[in-house]
């Protein structure tokens, strides 16, 4: 009986990001995944999240974001993937 809000959603929310960021291991997927059966609140993030980043890629293909931005954005995210293991 959830009143609304998820008192570790923080903790959830985290999960999810380094999923969204290709960074997760299969456990912690796992291990989201669960909880959100359970739990619409998380449920909620978990939409409006991937929801935002579907977004930010279509805008990303359209080009309407500055090369340059785009750019260092993906040069970021390259750089975060060759630190992680
Ligand atoms: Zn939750």
């Amino acid at each position: 009986m959830s009143n609304g809000t998820c008192p570790e959603i923080d903790k959830y929310l985290a999960v999810l990001r380094l999923i969204l960021d290709n960074e997760s291991s299969a456990e912690e997927e796992q291990y989201l995944m669960n909880h959100l059966d359970q739990c619409s609140c998380c449920l909620k993030e978990y939409e409006i999240e991937t929801q935002v980043r579907e977004l930010l890629k279509s805008k990303l293909k359209q080009k309407s974001v500055p090369s340059g931005l785009a750019n260092s954005i993906k040069a970021k995210i390259i750089q975060s993937k060759s630190n992680v293991r």
